[in-house]
């Protein structure tokens, strides 16, 4: 099989975190393949899989949109690219956001999950937090939440599927090929929703 380029969207937010966790799964499930940093179209087009880092959603959004990037990443994900979307990463990919506090922001969104997201929904810097949750992906039982200003999920559409919760709080879901967490996987120590980013990949390549 071909090899894989798992791309990491590279305009900011915690992306040195993605790439080493990426390497980390790329070898423990013996794929072919490298991480690759996403900043102009180019790399958006040829990747097979996608990672938008946590950071902050606002300037992700606009930076994306400055780069001329935006429209490329809406058609690749909403024709089944492989996307997680961590944080706000996962505020990124939804349709609707508004913050906690401030209410409705008019921000730019990759807006392909039909989810609305909370943002700061457990309050800000101070109440971040860690949490074991329960985690619906193959291969996961346990999974060591790393919560910081993070959003939770409030609705969602047709065809998403809640993936975990704390409490009442929906924190991480998946619409077909695109998976959102309000909490940093990449900062857990676990490398299990990168390796399920990557078999979706895998799966994909296989059918082409
Ligand atoms: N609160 C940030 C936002 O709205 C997300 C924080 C994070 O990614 N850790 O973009």
């Amino acid at each position: 099989m071909s090899r894989l380029t798992v791309g990491i969207l590279g305009l900011q937010g915690d992306i040195e975190e993605h790439l080493s966790a990426t390497d980390l799964a790329l070898s423990r499930l013996g794929a072919e393949g490298e991480p690759l940093l996403v900043k102009g179209i180019d790399d958006a087009k040829r990747v097979n899989a996608l990672i938008i880092p946590g950071g902050e959603s606002t300037v992700m959004g606009s930076l994306s949109s400055i780069k001329g990037i935006l429209p490329t990443l809406r058609e690749r994900i909403t024709n089944g690219l492989p996307t997680l979307g961590t944080c706000a990463g996962m505020i990124t990919l939804a349709k609707r956001a508004y913050d906690r506090v401030v209410g409705e922001t008019s921000q730019t969104l990759i807006g392909t999950m039909d989810i609305t997201v909370e943002r700061n929904s457990f309050g800000r810097q101070g109440e971040s937090f860690e949490a074991d949750l329960g985690l619906d992906v193959p291969g996961a039982s346990k999974f060591h939440g790393v919560f910081i200003r993070a959003p939770s999920v409030k609705t969602i559409g047709q065809g998403v599927k809640e993936l975990a919760r704390l409490g009442d709080a929906v924190v991480a879901v998946q619409q077909g090929n695109m998976i959102g967490t309000a909490f940093h996987p990449e900062l857990s120590g676990s490398t299990i929703l990168h390796e399920y980013l990557i078999r979706l990949a895998k799966t994909d390549a296989v059918q082409a």
